[in-house]
Formats: structure tokens, C-alpha cells, sequence
């Protein structure tokens, strides 16, 4: 028997999963007894066809030319040799590696300069509270890494098998089921936090170690060669580390641009998150099916290209329906924004950052916009999130009264021209994207803008040799994840993860 898919199989969003395999197998010509799953489920909103879409999995041995192979992805075999890994970082890109090297024979040594996650629990939830920020344990840094205090959400836009092992191994450590077959799956902070604990006392169970509050701090390279690395600033000889250290990190990014290492720029994107009630979304969104109980919180996607010679563009990004705004500074007198659901996404509110990219000229120059932004933020608002309206955004003008959906941010917002914050030329493209994103998705619906969102993507790329993904310049580093450049949200973060195991593995061998 051979697992094969058909797509594209529509259905009215009131057929249940098993009407639907019933239909698929009738459809197809398969008798009723062959075993049949739901392999992906999305939705098209469009009003004249709106419906379930399938992708609908059979294991049989029919031949069909409508039939595709379902990709697959092996594990690498145990090895016999492993050896000790340093691999710093714990969100998914760190996870992942340290969980793949310890499931095939090697020790890996995790280095996170956050704290476990019960304790980091407790620092964010002070920070949100109005406390002093910890500048190590906090929503960037920490147990599970940024996308610990996140929505969760699972898509990307890479199509590699091991997504799907990525999926099917959160659902072993503690993800709903459902996740393996939505086309958007989403896990929320809730699940997030018990499953990254989870994957952590399975890899100290299959002979890895894990230490927090340890930071790297500083890297010894020779010929060419990693030599040590610099825990706390106690030196620690390896030849062999892993760089899973998320976009968060400036003074770890500046410590590495102080070493002989090749890094270069990267375009990233600023802007601020809107929120807006969920229930007037869900009316527009899904209009006469509104109510239906197959039917989630609904969702948007959108795009609109600002200048039409480069293609840039201001689109929507991480949108968390039912979620709140959150505040994910990870540095002093900084402040940035960021949203996070529960896995219910029952807030009263949707929200979703609206982005411009910008093309620094070097990564310090990015870094450098970061910096501006984000304290400026905090000099305006003292901690609180600076907020505007966005009638008064497009207007460009102090808000009087911040009317419209209550604020998620916590401790509080204080009304403020968001426009300030950024450079005049990113400012008027966000403007032109946002009214074009009331137009499109918003209509009438009042929408609260807070600032700033400049944390979504690293400004720099670490380079590093396309086939053995260590370090173009330094053999044994291996830069790895979204900080490093090469992934950008959890799911191609943790398939990084698993590539840069897989070479690691295949090098001891
Ligand atoms: C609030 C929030 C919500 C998000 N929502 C989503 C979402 O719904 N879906 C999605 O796909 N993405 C989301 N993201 C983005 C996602 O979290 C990141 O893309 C992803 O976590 C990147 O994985 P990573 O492992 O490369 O880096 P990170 O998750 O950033 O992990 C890096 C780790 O390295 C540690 N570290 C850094 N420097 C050092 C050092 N010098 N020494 C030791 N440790 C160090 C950090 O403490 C951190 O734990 C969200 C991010 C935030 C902040």
C-alpha cells in the first residue's frame, strides 16, 4: 500500500470530516473500506465559493494519474561517534537541533540565557504588570524561545517534508491533534509553554543537558577553526557550536560582528500592530456562513505594494485572531510590540502587525533603526505603548481619545502620533498600507494602532556554506534559525533546526 493524496476537494463548510472521506473515496473509485484521512483542511472565503478545501490522503494500491506521492521525511539513522553539541538557543530552532542530536547519539549542551519556562511565566507576567523588565527572561529570551509567548501559528511559506515532522513532533509532546491537518495550524502560548518543557526533559531523558541563565558571550575562532566559546565569560573548548540565538539578541549580534565572521545586511520590516474587534471581522469575513460552528475565528492576509518599481510593499504579518497585543521588549528602556493567542483565540479582539520592509544599507545600520525606534517609543510612552487611532494616523495627528476596541496591551497605552516614531518615508508608506487595509479588510470597523513591531525578521544574515551549513567563514559553526537569517516565523525555524542536526550528524559520521 502506498499513502497518496488528491487536493482541491471542496466541500460546504457543513459536511463532516467523515461525509467528506465518504464522498472522496466514492469520487475516486475506492472502495469504502480503504482507509482515508484528512490531510489538510483550509478555507476559501471567497463569496461565490466558499467552502472547506481538502487534501485527502488514501493508502491504497489503485494507480491514478489524479494521485501524488505524500511526501515523506526519514530521520537520520544513531550514529556512533556523537559527541558533545553546544547549541545555543532554546526556541524552535535550538529545540529542534538539540532534539534531533540527542535522538540520533550526540550530547547536546543546550546554552539559554533565559530562564525555564514556569519562571519565565512568572517574569513576563510581572513585566505585563508593570514591573522592571528582566533583560534575560522575558518574551524574547527564555524556555521556547520568542515564540513562547505567541500565537503559535504554524504556517509558512517553505515546503519541505519535515514540517511535517516538525508538526507530528509537537503533537507528541503535547499539541492538539488538529494541527496536523489545518492548513493554518496554530498551538497558542497555553500549549506552547507545557510542550517546550516537555521537548526539554526528553532530550535530558535521551542525554542532553540544558542550562539557563547561561549566555554566550563571546566566540574564539583560529584558522578558520572554532576553538572555544565564552559561557558567562568562562571560556569552554569546543570545535563544534551551534548559533540558534533568535533576532533578539543585540549585544550577542554585536559580539559576532566583532568576529571574524561573514555577515551581511538584510531587509527586515517595521511598523506597529492594529487590533480590531474579532466579531465585526468574523460578520465581514464570513457574511451569511457567520455563526456557523465549524468555522474558527476567521482570519486576513494582505498585501499592497508601495512602490511598484522595487515591489516593496506594506502587508499584514502574525495575525492573531482572538488575541491580545503584547509587550515583547527584551531590552531597558526599549519597547516593542508583538501578539499572542491563547489556543481557544476567544479575546474580543483580532489583531495583526501592519509592516513596511526596509533595505538598511549594513547590519549595523540596521540594528542602528531598531535602536532609534524602539527607544524613541519608550521616551514617548515611559513603558506604556504608544497608540493612536487609526483615523488619527492617517490624519497625523495626537489622538484626544483613543476610541475604538479597549487596548490588550499591557500595563496600558498612552495616546500618542505613532507617526513620529518612525522615519517620515516608512511612516507615509504605512500610512498609505494601512488605508488601504481599512479599505480592504477593515471597512468601517475603528482599529487601535499600537508601536512599534520591528522585531519580525533578523537585519543581518550570517552566512554560511549552502551544503554544510556551517559558518562560511568559521568550520563548526553552524548559524542556524531565524536570528541567524535563514528562517523567518516557528515551523521554518524548527525545520532549520533539523537541517543543521542533519548536517552535524552526518559530518561525525
Ligand atoms: C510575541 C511573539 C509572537 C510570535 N508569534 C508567532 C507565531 O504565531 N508564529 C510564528 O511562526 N512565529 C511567531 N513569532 C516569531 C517566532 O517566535 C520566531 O520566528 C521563532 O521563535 C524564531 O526561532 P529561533 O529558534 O530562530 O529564535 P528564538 O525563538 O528567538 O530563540 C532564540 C533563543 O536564543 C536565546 N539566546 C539569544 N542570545 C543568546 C546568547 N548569547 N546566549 C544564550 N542564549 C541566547 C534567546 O534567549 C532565545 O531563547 C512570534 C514572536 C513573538 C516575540
Amino acid at each position: 500500500m502506498k499513502s497518496v493524496f488528491i487536493n482541491d476537494f471542496r466541500a460546504s463548510v457543513d459536511c463532516s470530516e467523515e461525509q467528506v472521506l465518504a464522498r472522496a473515496k466514492k469520487e475516486y473509485g475506492l472502495p469504502s473500506h480503504t482507509k482515508a484521512y484528512v490531510y489538510r483542511r483550509s478555507l476559501d472565503t471567497r463569496k461565490d465559493r466558499f467552502s472547506f478545501v481538502y487534501t485527502v490522503a488514501f493508502e491504497t494500491d489503485r494507480e491514478d494519474s489524479r494521485f501524488r506521492t505524500v511526501p515523506s521525511y526519514t530521520l537520520p539513522q544513531r550514529i556512533e561517534k556523537g559527541k558533545t553539541v553546544p547549541v545555543v538557543g532554546f526556541g524552535p530552532a535550538g529545540m529542534f537541533c538539540a532534539w534531533l542530536l540527542a535522538k540520533c547519539g550526540c550530547k547536546p549542551l543546550v546554552i539559554e540565557r533565559g530562564r525555564a519556562v514556569d519562571e519565565r511565566v512568572k517574569d513576563v507576567e510581572s513585566f505585563w504588570n508593570g514591573a522592571e523588565l528582566n533583560p534575560e527572561s522575558n518574551v524574547q529570551f527564555g524556555e521556547g524561545g520568542a515564540g513562547t509567548f505567541s500565537d503559535g501559528k504554524l504556517t509558512t511559506r517553505i515546503h519541505d517534508p519535515r514540517c511535517r515532522t516538525v508538526l507530528e513532533t509537537f503533537v507528541q509532546y503535547g499539541a492538539p491533534k488538529e494541527i496536523l491537518s489545518l492548513a493554518k495550524p496554530h498551538i497558542g502560548t497555553d500549549n506552547l509553554q507545557k510542550i517546550v518543557k516537555a521537548l526539554r526533559e526528553e532530550i535530558i531523558k535521551l542525554g542532553g543537558e540544558v542550562r539557563f541563565e547561561t549566555k554566550l558571550t563571546d566566540i574564539r575562532i583560529e584558522n578558520g577553526t572554532l576553538k572555544q566559546i565564552f559561557l558567562n565569560g568562562e571560556a569552554f573548548d569546543t570545535d563544534i557550536a551551534v548559533l540558534a540565538i533568535g533576532n533578539g539578541a543585540e549585544d550577542t549580534y554585536k559580539m559576532l560582528l566583532r568576529n571574524p565572521l561573514a555577515i551581511e545586511k538584510k531587509p527586515f520590516s517595521v511598523g506597529f500592530r492594529t487590533e480590531h474587534s474579532q466579531d465585526a471581522l468574523n460578520h465581514r469575513i464570513y457574511g451569511k456562513y457567520y455563526g456557523n460552528a465549524n468555522l474558527g475565528p476567521a482570519d486576513y492576509l494582505f498585501s499592497h505594494v508601495t512602490d511598484k518599481s522595487n515591489g516593496t510593499a506594506v502587508y499584514s504579518f502574525c495575525m492573531c485572531p482572538g488575541g491580545r497585543v503584547v509587550n515583547a521588549s527584551s531590552l531597558p528602556n526599549r519597547l516593542v510590540t508583538n501578539g499572542m493567542s491563547y489556543f481557544s483565540r476567544d479575546g474580543r479582539n483580532a489583531n495583526a502587525a501592519i509592516l513596511a520592509s526596509v533595505h538598511p544599507s549594513s547590519p549595523e545600520e540596521g540594528l542602528a533603526l531598531q535602536k532609534q525606534i524602539e527607544s524613541a517609543a519608550w521616551k514617548v510612552a515611559q513603558g506604556l505603548g504608544p497608540a493612536t487611532t487609526g483615523k488619527d494616523f492617517l490624519n497625523k495627528q495626537t489622538p484626544n481619545k483613543l476610541s475604538g476596541p479597549d487596548a490588550t496591551f499591557c500595563p496600558g497605552v498612552r495616546p500618542y502620533d505613532i507617526n513620529e516614531l518612525f522615519p517620515p518615508k516608512i511612516a507615509a508608506r504605512l500610512r498609505e498600507g494601512f488605508a488601504k487595509f481599512q479599505e480592504r479588510i477593515l471597512g468601517n470597523e475603528p482599529a487601535l494602532l499600537t508601536a512599534p513591531e520591528t522585531r519580525t525578521s533578523a537585519p543581518l544574515r550570517i552566512l554560511r556554506d549552502e551544503s554544510t551549513l556551517q559558518s562560511a567563514l568559521c568550520k563548526g559553526l553552524y548559524p542556524c534559525g531565524e536570528g541567524a537569517g535563514y528562517a523567518g516565523g516557528i515551523m521554518s525555524s524548527a525545520v532549520d533546526g533539523l537541517r543543521v542536526a542533519e548536517q552535524i550528524l552526518e559530518t561525525l559520521q
